[in-house]
């Protein structure tokens, strides 16, 4: 049986499982028993964990918190109100749409890790939203839109499909004319790398007129191994560009040398961080959200020039009106008639001409 499959038999989801791994604390064992949400990992990724500390990033991704019951600046209904789905009718259930070229289409609704911080929850981690991925629906309303030139498989976690499904899928898309790129969001290179087998390397790679591009989501540098390192490596020799879509948690990557550890970590693998997600306000995770400042404050004192270009992700907000760029000009300190005054990331100054 492939690595992958035995993987997720083995999904470690029931508290006596997590007690052969690591030693619970009382919180973590209360909030087990108290909260009714759906929770777990590959234990490939369960083998990241800190045995002891409770504060452990991977830890804190995998495990409820009784902070869950807090909930103080979560919005009700908060992925109908993102996905704005109360006011189209129109549009299938598996289709969300907020650009005129793109659009994320869910084709499933489990994943390989039931991430603690998922501004999806409501439909992926504590099924309280039914809504249905009918893959057939979805491509014909692709197929009808002639503008959707771009789209976006997501979940749950798409490559938790079967190499037939994901083969069937890919085919389709590449089938209608007007799609010109297909993109997966995927959290397998991380809490599931050996998804990327020889068998899914022949779906996905050769060469072909519609590109497949992959984003994953790494929020700490605990969650990079070798074998991600080699699940990466296999993506880029069959054709497939692998970039990041980091969420800002507090306390599990908001502090200057963990951020950039992350981002200079992420290029050593050869994945390019592409988004910082300020953390949405989706019900139960206020405590992981900071000010929506903090981001734009991270990559500026961790990245912008202390390391390359290369590292640095777009800082966003994503709402119901689509992704908002974040980031301020730290580096224009004063515009005049004839000239721009620039400061570098050490706050030396220097001037060139205001062109007008
Ligand atoms: C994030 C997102 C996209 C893709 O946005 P890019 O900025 O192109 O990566 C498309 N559609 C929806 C609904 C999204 O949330």
């Amino acid at each position: 049986m492939e690595e992958w499959i035995d993987q997720m038999q083995g999904f470690i989801n029931t508290p006596e499982q997590l007690k052969d791994m690591i030693n619970l604390n009382e919180q973590e064992e209360e909030a087990l028993a108290r909260l009714n949400t759906r929770w777990g990992a590959t234990p490939y990724f369960a083998s990241l964990m800190d045995r002891d500390d409770p504060d452990c990033p991977v830890r804190k991704q995998i495990i409820p918190s009784l902070k869950e019951l807090e909930n103080r600046y979560g919005m009700k209904d908060y992925l109908i109100f993102h996905e704005n789905r109360a006011v189209e009718s129109n549009r299938p259930d598996c289709i969300a749409q907020q650009y005129t070229d793109r659009v994320a289409f869910t084709v499933i609704d489990r994943c390989a890790s039931y991430c603690r911080h998922c501004f999806r929850r409501e439909m992926v981690v504590d099924r309280e939203l039914k809504l249905r991925f009918d893959v057939e629906e979805g491509l014909k309303w692709i197929r009808q839109n002639r503008e959707i030139r771009d789209v976006l498989v997501t979940g749950g976690d798409p490559f938790l499909l079967s190499d037939q499904r994901l083969e069937y899928l890919i085919a389709k898309l590449r089938e209608i004319d007007h799609v010109k790129m297909i993109r997966f969001g995927t959290r397998t290179v991380i809490n599931l790398p050996q998804r990327i087998t020889p068998g899914l390397m022949k779906i996905l790679g050769r060469y072909h007129r519609v590109p497949i591009w992959i984003n994953t989501q790494c929020n700490h540098p605990k969650e990079i191994t070798e074998t991600t390192a080699k699940a990466v490596f296999d993506l880029l020799r069959c054709g497939i560009n692998v970039g990041n879509q980091a969420v800002l948690l507090k306390g599990i990557n908001d502090d200057v040398p963990t951020f950039r550890e992350l981002h200079q970590k992420l290029l050593t693998v050869r994945i390019r961080p592409y988004y910082l997600f300020y953390c949405e306000a989706a019900p139960g995770i206020d405590h992981f959200r900071t000010p929506v400042e903090k981001g734009s404050q991270l990559i500026r004192d961790a990245l912008q020039g202390h390391t390359t270009g290369l590292a640095r992700p777009h800082h966003v907000i994503a709402t119901n009106i689509g992704k908002i760029p974040l980031m301020p000009d730290h580096y224009i300190t004063e515009k005049t008639d004839t000239e721009y005054r620039l400061k570098n990331y050490k706050g030396e100054e220097t001037s060139l001409p205001n062109v007008v």
